[in-house]
């Protein structure tokens, strides 16, 4: 279930190629830009000739894994290297080992999806594409936007119509992308992207680009060298939120380069705990359901917008992930999503809504008794509380108007 190994094909190029996870058929990673299996049509994975060691581990940022990544360098703003946060009263609260929080909102742009996009620019160079694109629910766009510009390239982004949190359109619309609001859900975006890439208008750079969750697989191996410098020993869990399950498929496979080199037993694996909105939650269902594969909700509706995804492009990916550790799945509510993104912010990390699924997530299976207080647990916050200034201010307290003066702010401040 963690097994990586195979011999190099003819195929490779510096010793990277992608593999067909369904069939296994092996195709050339940079001639032309590939995104699916062309026999089979299954999700293809980056393999190398060889997985890394913590010991090659150098230097700042995503890039300090250029030993597991295809590339020495490319278009950096920079990005990684996020803060591990203690949170001493959710920890005592939740009442677990230890509990700390990965914070992605702290990269550049404002979310995790710099760390895929930092690669996927690097890979599009390679490629020699002039136009990118992505179907978003905000920050692939944000992320697009900024890397695919800063690299001075054409960037367009497929956005569901009114239902984009209003820091990420700002962000898409100032590092020049170009907006099309499409009157659909982002599952509608995906498929008229996927598309337009498939006739060759565009090089795709959502998470079905299996070199997006390359880059991202550097959260995992952050994750473990910050925690094993803490604490001296790995974490027990990662909890996540679940959109299109990029990031459990990248987590996923960041451990079994490490298992596959040697660095990390198979029993030191971390269990990928998935938390899902309860209106969006269809790995949530696979997971209950035993089954392989998501089957597609049409319709779909949470505040948190950023996971708001009826078909998970990387369920194939990520459901083996979650078996294969002894992770689950679970479904939480807006409101217990807002509570969550309450106690983080009080701790000082602010988030948007999708990020605080991962820690009502775990008050939920801790309540059930699913997760155990012996417990060291890592939870995962993806996006950065601006993102979403609106769910912000709807959380948060309301401000109170008083008269200009001293003595009428202090009879207020008394009242
Ligand atoms: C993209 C995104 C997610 C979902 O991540 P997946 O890898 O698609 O599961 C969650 N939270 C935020 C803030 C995101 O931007
Ligand atoms: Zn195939």
């Amino acid at each position: 279930m963690f097994d990586l190994a195979t011999a190099t094909p003819d195929c490779a190029d510096g010793g990277v190629w992608l593999a067909c996870i369904d069939c296994g058929q092996r195709l050339a990673p940079f001639d032309i830009p590939v995104y699916r299996c062309p026999d089979c049509d299954g999700l293809l994975e980056a393999r190398y000739e060889q997985y890394p060691t913590f010991e090659e581990f150098s230097g700042r940022g995503v890039w300090r894994y250029d030993a597991a990544l295809p590339f020495e360098s490319g278009v950096s703003l920079p990005e990684g290297d996020t803060p591990l946060h203690e949170v001493p009263r959710l920890e005592s609260d939740l009442d677990v080992r230890s509990l700390r929080v990965k914070h992605e909102g702290m990269n550049p742009t404002g979310s995790f999806k710099d760390r895929g996009m930092t690669l996927g620019v690097r890979v599009a160079e390679e490629l020699d594409v002039s136009r990118l694109a992505c179907a978003s629910t905000g920050n692939t766009s944000a992320a697009l936007a900024a890397y695919g510009g800063r690299a001075g390239l054409e960037t367009l982004v497929l956005l569901p119509a009114g239902k984009v949190a209003a820091g990420k359109v700002a962000q898409a619309a100032l590092h020049g992308a170009r907006i099309l609001e499409v009157d659909g859900n982002f599952d509608a975006c995906l498929d008229i992207v996927s598309d337009l890439a498939e006739r060759g208008e565009a090089y795709l750079l959502n998470s079905l680009n299996p070199f997006r969750l390359e880059g991202q697989k550097t959260i995992g191996f952050e994750i473990l060298e910050a925690f094993r410098d803490d604490y001296g020993r790995f974490p027990d869990r990662i909890v996540l939120p679940v959109g299109n399950a990029g990031n459990t498929a990248a987590l996923y496979k960041a451990f079994r380069e490490l298992v596959q080199s040697g660095a990390l037993a198979e029993e030191e694996v971390p269990m990928l705990t998935g938390v899902q909105a309860e209106g969006a939650a269809p790995m949530v269902e696979a997971i209950e359901e035993g089954w392989d594969d998501t089957e597609r909700w049409e319709s779909v509706e949470t505040r948190a917008t950023a996971i708001r995804i009826g078909n998970p492009v990387n369920a194939p990916k990520a459901i083996p992930g979650i078996r294969a550790t002894g992770g689950t799945a679970v479904a939480v509510s807006d409101a217990e999503i807002t509570d969550a993104q309450r106690s983080l912010a009080a701790e000082g990390v602010g988030v948007e809504p999708a990020s605080a699924a991962s820690v009502a997530g775990l008050r939920k299976l801790r309540d059930e008794g699913v997760i155990e207080s012996e417990e060291d647990v890592v939870c995962l916050t993806t996006g950065h509380l601006l993102k979403d200034p609106d769910a912000a201010a709807a959380a948060g307290s309301e401000p109170e108007p008083v008269p200009n003066g001293t003595e009428a702010v202090l009879d207020h401040l008394s009242g």
